[in-house]
């Protein structure tokens, strides 16, 4: 994994970090953050990970660009503004999430925003 994969170069130029994107030391994989919390059943969102590193940037890049993982970042974000939850609770809600994605990969995760 090299660090030109935790960054997405938007159409603008402007560059952003992918904060979707999860590495597991233990099990050399990366994992979709919001794929592995809706389980579309990808290679992202597997308990295995994805760990093809041959063109992963590209790999990776394609999995941004499909329409499932832009519904699930923009399903993930709607269940956080439906509920009108406000800081404390997304909080505690995205700490259940880290949890539940824990459970389903079985990696302890870092910290994520
Ligand atoms: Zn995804």
């Amino acid at each position: 994994m090299t660090t030109k994969m935790l960054y997405s170069r938007w159409t603008n130029g402007e560059i952003h970090p992918r904060k979707w994107l999860l590495y597991s030391a233990s099990k050399g994989s990366v994992y979709c953050y919001y794929c592995s919390l809706l389980n579309i059943g990808d290679k992202f969102s597997h308990p295995d990970g994805f760990s093809s590193w041959k063109k992963a940037h590209s790999k990776i890049s394609a999995h941004e660009q499909r329409e499932v993982h832009r519904n699930c970042v923009l399903e993930a974000r709607d269940r956080g503004t439906e509920a009108g939850r406000v800081d404390r609770a997304m909080e505690s809600q995205r700490m259940e999430n880290k949890k539940l994605v824990q459970s389903r990969t079985g990696i302890s995760l870092g910290v994520w925003k």
